[in-house]
């Protein structure tokens, strides 16, 4: 039977144009829908305008340095609505780059909310298109507990847009989002607390960065709260809000945002049409191979619940692309020794185990760690401190996991995660030689095992 299209992508997200563009390009005939904004979360209100954010918030701590380093300024002035504006233009100007990236490849672009109608079928705006293969790529939504007074918080997609930085914020959750948030509300002045329901933020990271982040934090003034959640929100007769909490303290504050997880975007998607299952998370199941349980159709990226990153987005809309239109040159995704880093301020840094994952592993494990003031701070009176720490298999002297907390640790871990992908041992870390005067190499000058 003849398709209109080979593929029909549903969504232009990272995962979504990734696909889509590979696959016109191995020839294949393809279709993407996007409802909202081309470039999907990452272009639009996530990983990109954050980063921005998180410069503008940075430039605090260079203001702060510079007086060491014999620059005497003025007294600053920050204005929030010129850093929103200018982020906003960069964002249009990404979105016309990613509209020429599909249609020069050949995709045809197809702007609106895209149902599944059939096995293979999508109708867009009223019109219904046969496809070979449909691909779900429709990312994730901010997720916000139901409590009275819900309505009255923000999540991620609205603070890109505030009109005006808030005196006062109160940031829920412990994960990415919230401490990215409070990182760029404090650096531009707000006074932030954040509030966390479980023991330590940042789950599932490593606990000496964790420990760490927390007394940097702390040092640079911000209100951490663990073991405190919200039970209600109220707004009070002056437009402020009271934030009532589980243990019945009551918190003011002029913004609450939620940065409590996403969920996958299957609003009015039309699953029901198909055989598509979903996992016990509520995230759509797929295979290896990114198959759902209905033959013809495929997901990618936030919406499986895997890892929700646009680099891992991009793979496998890579992978999915070839192993349908140029299978001989398919790849499945290696989710081993992922490197990310979070943007607080200071940021962190991570690529594979953490200790206490190797520890649960059953490797019997050597910590090495270094905390140390940075060379750039020594002429001034900040008192930070940057965290590096290497956990390395003691049997097999392969180093298991590497952590930082501290400037440029986004950066120093990329190439970190090139070394542990080629499974390199501690010695050969010990063997490579160092970039002087770097806070990278200390890397590869820590000799003395902590633990
Ligand atoms: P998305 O990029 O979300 O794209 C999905 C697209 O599908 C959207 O454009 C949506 O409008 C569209 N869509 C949904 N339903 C339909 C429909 N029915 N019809 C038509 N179109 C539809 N990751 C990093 O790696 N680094 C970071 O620094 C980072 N920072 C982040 C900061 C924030 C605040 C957030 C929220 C996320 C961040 N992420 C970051 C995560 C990253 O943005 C996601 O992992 C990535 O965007 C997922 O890509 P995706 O293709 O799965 O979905
Ligand atoms: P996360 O899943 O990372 O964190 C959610 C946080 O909210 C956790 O601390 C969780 O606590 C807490 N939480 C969940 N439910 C509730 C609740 N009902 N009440 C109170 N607290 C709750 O989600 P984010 O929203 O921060 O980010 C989503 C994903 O986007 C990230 O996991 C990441 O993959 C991606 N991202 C990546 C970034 C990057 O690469 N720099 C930046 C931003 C996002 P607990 O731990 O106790 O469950």
């Amino acid at each position: 039977m003849a398709y209109d299209f080979d593929l029909f992508v549903i969504g232009a997200g990272s995962g979504g144009v990734r696909a889509a563009r590979f696959a016109a390009g191995f020839g294949a005939k393809v279709a993407v829908a996007e409802s909202r904004y081309l470039g999907g979360t990452c272009v639009n209100v996530g990983c990109v305008p954050k980063k921005l954010l998180v410069y503008g918030a940075h430039v605090a701590d260079e203001l702060e340095q510079a007086a060491g380093y014999g620059w005497s300024l003025e007294e600053g002035h920050f204005d929030w609505g010129t850093l929103i504006a200018n982020k906003n233009r960069e964002i249009e100007r990404l979105n016309g780059i990613y509209r020429n990236l599909l249609v020069n490849s050949g995709v045809t672009l197809l702007e609106g909310h895209a149902r599944i109608t059939g096995a293979n079928e999508v109708e867009v705006q009223g019109q219904r298109y046969s496809a070979g293969h449909i691909l779900i790529a429709t990312g994730g939504w901010p997720q916000v507990p139901d409590i009275p007074g819900k309505e009255l918080a923000i999540t991620s997609n609205e603070a890109f847009y505030l009109k005006e930085l808030p005196r006062r914020v109160l940031v829920v959750g412990g994960g990415y989002i919230a401490v990215e948030f409070a990182g760029i509300f404090q650096g531009l002045g707000a006074a932030t607390t954040l509030l966390y329901r479980g023991e330590m933020f940042l789950r599932g990271f490593d606990g000496s960065v964790r420990t760490h982040l927390k007394e940097e934090l702390e040092k640079r003034g911000m209100d951490l709260q663990f073991n405190a959640d919200i039970q209600r929100i109220e707004q009070l007769e002056d437009g402020s809000l009271k934030a009532t909490l589980k243990d019945g303290r009551e918190l003011l504050t002029d913004c609450v945002f939620y940065a409590t997880g996403r969920r996958p975007m299957l609003d009015n998607l039309g699953l029901e049409n198909t055989g598509v299952e979903l996992d016990a998370r509520g995230y759509i199941r797929v295979d290896e191979q990114y198959q759902t349980t209905a033959p013809s159709i495929l997901a990618i990226g936030d919406v499986i619940g895997r890892v929700q990153l646009t680099p891992v987005a991009l793979a496998e809309g890579m992978a999915v692309a070839r192993r349908l239109f140029k299978p001989e040159h398919y790849r499945p995704v290696d989710y081993q020794n992922i490197p990310t880093a979070v943007f607080s301020q200071p940021p962190i840094g991570t690529v594979g185990l953490t200790e206490e994952q190797a520890l649960e592993a059953g490797h019997k494990v050597q910590v090495f760690e270094s905390r140390f003031r940075a060379m750039k701070l020594t002429l001034t009176d900040i008192q930070e401190k940057t965290l590096m720490k290497l956990v390395v298999d003691a049997e097999t002297d392969k180093v298991l996991g590497c952590h930082m907390v501290g400037p440029d640790a986004g950066e120093i871990i990329q190439g970190l995660g090139v070394a542990l992908k080629a499974g390199a041992t501690k010695q050969q870390f010990d063997e490579t030689i160092g970039v002087h005067p770097t806070a990278a190499e200390e890397f590869v000058t820590m000799r003395t095992v902590t633990r």
